[in-house]
């Protein structure tokens, strides 16, 4: 029987060097000992896709090694950078260029600078994928997590990526123990909606089916922010995972709290995808409520029930063959229903997964969290930044 490969991310450690707004994970590192081996990555199934993320994962100096053991067993890889190592980006693309780096660019220039607090973060990053595409690496382009902050630079920066001949990925405020968040929410939401509706009708007069599903996926994260149920079912941990630098297999990143069904570290991968608590997990998720709509667990859905974006799809196409603008944010009822007064924002704040009142967690080892005792998450980061640079 032919093997099925998964969908996986892993998050290859918790540091950050960025201090963005509305994630908190700089705050709360793993220690450099116990991130995930080359040894447990040797252990992963197949896979048709993989995502590499962090924290900030060119904060490792053996990424390349990772990658190379990925390499071996994943169709597609692709990077979420915040493109502040330039050197160390640039040197794995060269010896892996047909690997997919996404540049989180939260704005124009100020907007960006002021959201993800890196020194002169949006000209690194934007210079980081110029570099990219000089070097002829197709797959590379920008992400954005939208919110009241920056919505009005979200056309814009599609624009430029547009004319850089880049992808432009989007997303919009979670919380969950993966961002040690629980605080996000979208105060303006008819304004970020009508950003997202712009950007839509732009994706949808291009010539690229791929852009198309993208207006689809925009179109279900303003259904999100309005906090409604999500528009495919969630099938994580069926045939996708995530898996964090302490090696714990987990369904997605998109819990309160973290929830585990094994260890690679003390398991083979059989073993612990089968076992009874990856089962329980599975069971948790089928009756999950949190209805995220973030492209690790939109993406194999989208592909699974092709159906459903395609038929969207065809429909403002062939719209489009009479209307200028044919898509419009008030084809959602909740969207009509907001502006008619029939709901309320409190209500609507309800259906969010923001809880003023939640203790956030933030899936950290007793030993990171014991590094914590005395000092700040920023002050480990750095100075291991700067020992590195030393070296
Ligand atoms: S909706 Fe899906 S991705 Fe979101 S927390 Fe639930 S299981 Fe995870």
């Amino acid at each position: 029987m032919k093997e099925k490969k998964l969908n996986g991310t892993v998050i290859v450690t918790y540091r950050c060097n960025a201090r963005c707004s509305m994630c908190n994970r700089y705050k709360a590192p793993s220690s450099p000992d116990e991130e995930i081996t080359i040894e447990a990555i040797k252990k992963l199934p197949k896979m048709y896709f993989t995502n590499i993320t962090g924290g900030e994962p060119f904060i490792r100096t053996d990424l390349k090694e990772i990658v190379r053991e990925l390499y071996k067993k994943s169709d597609r890889i692709v990077i979420s950078t915040n493109g502040f190592f330039t050197d160390r980006i640039v040197d794995l693309c060269k010896e892996f260029p047909n690997i997919g780096i996404r540049i989180s660019i939260e704005g124009l220039e100020e907007t960006n600078n002021d959201i993800r607090g890196l020194d002169d973060g949006y000209n690194r990053g934007y210079e980081t994928l110029k570099k990219l595409r000089e070097m002829g690496m197709k797959d590379v382009g920008f992400g954005m997590t939208v919110q009241d902050q920056n919505a009005k630079d979200l056309v814009p920066l599609y624009e430029i990526s547009d004319q850089m001949g880049m992808e432009f990925a989007t997303a919009s405020l979670h919380n969950s123990f993966y961002f040690v968040e629980a605080k996000n929410i979208i105060k303006d939401r008819p304004m970020v909606a009508e950003n997202f509706e712009k950007l839509i009708n732009e994706l949808l007069k291009s010539k690229s089916p791929k852009k198309w599903m993208r207006a689809y996926f925009n179109h279900g994260l303003i259904n999100y922010i309005y906090g409604q149920k999500r528009l495919l079912p969630c099938d994580m941990s069926f045939d996708t995972f995530f898996i964090d630098p302490y090696g714990d297999v987990m369904p997605c990143n998109g819990t309160k709290d973290k929830e585990v069904m094994g260890n690679i570290n003390k398991q083979s991968w059989d073993e612990l995808w089968n076992s009874p608590e990856a089962e329980s997990v599975r069971k948790k998720v089928r009756c999950c409520d949190r209805d995220c709509w973030m492209i690790g667990s939109v993406s194999p859905a989208m592909h699974k029930y092709i159906w459903v974006p395609a038929t969207w799809v065809i429909w403002h196409k062939f719209k489009s063959l009479f209307m200028k603008k044919p898509y419009s944010m008030y084809e959602s009822k909740i969207v009509r229903d907001y502006r008619d007064g029939k709901v309320s924002k409190e209500e609507l704040d309800k259906c969010s997964t923001c809880d003023m009142n939640a203790i956030i967690k933030d899936g950290l080892s007793e030993a990171s969290k014991a590094q914590l005792l005395g000092k700040t998450g920023e002050e480990i980061v750095d100075a291991d930044i700067a020992e590195q640079m030393k070296g």
